[in-house]
């Protein structure tokens, strides 16, 4: 089940305009709910990788004929009986009203899960109704633009807790299960089996700032070839852009997060982690972007460490390639440096390219497509069982207690990344270095270069 998420709050705040953005032209499906009330609407909401079910008050209003406080009442009584969370909105240009006051007071009697959004916040007319909304008591506002779309990364933030909190967000991140299951059963067959994804390759374009991403991403979806006809509606102003890249679906997200940066004339020369780390969770496939001048500072490693960590996929941009001279020395300092400072995943791809001269982006795109697909790969248990013998074989793992720590099987228990668990006798005891060994066969033996891999060693008598 989906979270549900109640919007609501007085007559004219935009309610039905967030719940037509959340729900989305492409989600047109606003389903009445008959029986129910004839006035509420009820749809399938989403931001990014994140769905939900909207519950949108709007209209409600006027569904009764005794005053407005007691309708308004009526209507958040059913949202919050109903919702994981309410979101409540504001009128940030109109102000803080007694309305929104009365309703304020109510809720915090009522004390739902709530979050206040001071809506109308495009530009700076809304700044004052912002401060104003902190004396609800109803904790932080968080500005948002209904009508403009601004704000929905900071809703996904909000959101996403609640998903994970219920339990109902975790396309990555579940526990492997304990026992193979019928799942994992491979049809036989010794090949490599890439996981057929529907939806289309999420990709965060991310980096420090002045490196080239706004050029690059503005390169990307300024090819006319790349863009698409169905989703031709969504402007560069929405937190997601998709197109088609080699017949294969890619989506741009949190564009609105790069644009955001771009605006500000003076640009922060702090590396904002927040953005970043929202980015990358969005994110299939992370594209980190490097100012070929100055490779691999401190603060590339950072993100780019942060990516594997999260299990992401990670693909490395050079930008900037038109403005370096020596260009052997170039590429000898960055293999360099990617050797002995991401020691976890060897082999990240990386592409030298000049965002201003659109020179070698198919290069950096289809090395994005390699990827996510080592990413996705699965690998049949037997393969993976007859490699295991021959790593077994060729160096066993070392007694502990005087008893040899054996390792009974392996699975792969997921994709994306590539998960996978052990089985062995003594779990607690095989060293890490025995790990290392068995992850850096799997990534020889079956090509998952430049990806992270996960091995969870299971307790088995
Ligand atoms: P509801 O009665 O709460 O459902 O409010 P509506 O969604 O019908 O919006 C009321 C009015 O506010 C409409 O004219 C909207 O176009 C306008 N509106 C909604 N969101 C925004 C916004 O983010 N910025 C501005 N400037 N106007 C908005
Ligand atoms: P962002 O802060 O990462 O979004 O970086 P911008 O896209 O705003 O670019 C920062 C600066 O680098 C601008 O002056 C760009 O013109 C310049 N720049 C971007 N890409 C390239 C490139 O491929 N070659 C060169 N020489 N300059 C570039």
């Amino acid at each position: 089940m989906p979270i549900k998420v109640a919007v609501i709050g007085r007559p004219n705040v935009g309610k039905s305009t967030l719940f037509n953005r959340l729900t989305g032209t492409r989600h047109a499906l606003v389903d009445d709910t008959p029986g129910v009330t004839r006035d509420r609407r009820e749809g399938e909401g989403r931001i990014a990788d994140l769905t939900f079910r909207v519950i949108d008050t709007a209209g409600l209003e006027d569904a009764f004929d005794d005053s407005l406080e007691a309708r308004m009442r009526r209507q958040t009584e059913r949202a919050v009986e109903e919702a994981d969370i309410v979101l409540m909105l504001i009128d940030a240009r109109a102000g803080v009203t007694p309305l929104d006051a009365h309703f304020a007071d109510w809720l915090r009697r009522v004390r739902p899960p709530v979050v206040l959004l001071a809506n109308k916040c495009e530009g700076r007319a809304g700044m004052a109704g912002l401060a104003e909304a902190y004396a609800l008591g109803l904790g932080d506002p968080v500005p948002i633009s209904a009508e403009h779309g601004e704000g929905m990364g900071e809703l996904y933030d909000i959101l996403r807790k609640v998903a994970e909190e219920k339990g109902e967000f975790g396309y990555d991140d579940e526990e492997p299960e304990d026992e193979p299951t019928a799942e994992f059963a491979e049809p036989g067959e010794d090949e490599d089996l890439v996981e057929e994804e529907k939806g289309p390759i999420r990709l965060a374009i991310v980096g420090r700032p002045n490196v080239g991403k706004s050029t690059l991403v503005n390169r990307l979806l300024g090819e006319d070839r790349l863009l698409t006809g169905p989703e031709a509606g969504i402007t560069r102003d929405a937190i997601e852009v998709e197109w088609q890249y080699r017949g294969r679906p890619l989506r741009l997200v949190d564009t609105a997060g790069l644009r955001r940066r771009a605006r500000v004339s003076e640009k922060l020369e702090r590396l904002s982690t927040a953005d970043t780390r929202r980015a990358v969770k969005f994110a299939h496939v992370v594209l980190l972007v490097l100012d070929a001048e100055m490779m691999l500072e401190k603060q590339d490693l950072t993100i780019a460490r942060m990516a594997l960590d999260e299990g992401r996929a990670l693909v490395i941009a050079a930008n900037k390639w038109d403005a370096i001279r020596d260009k052997n020395a170039a590429t000898r300092m960055l293999r360099d440096r990617l050797d002995t400072s991401l020691t976890q995943v060897r082999g990240v791809p990386w592409v030298p390219v000049s965002a201003v001269r659109g020179s070698n982006l198919d290069k950096l795109l289809d090395a994005v497509l390699e990827t996510y697909d080592r990413w996705n790969k699965r690998i049949p248990t037997a393969r993976l069982n007859r490699w295991l013998e021959a790593m077994l074989e060729a160096h066993p793992p070392p007694l502990a207690k005087g008893r040899r720590v054996r390792i009974r099987y392996m699975t792969q228990v997921k994709a994306r990344p590539p998960t996978f668990a052990a089985f062995v006798s003594q779990a607690s005891e095989l060293p890490d270095s025995y790990v290392r060994y068995l992850t850096g066969g799997l990534r020889d033996e079956f090509g998952l270069v430049g990806v992270p891999i996960r091995l969870h060693l299971r307790q088995r008598k």
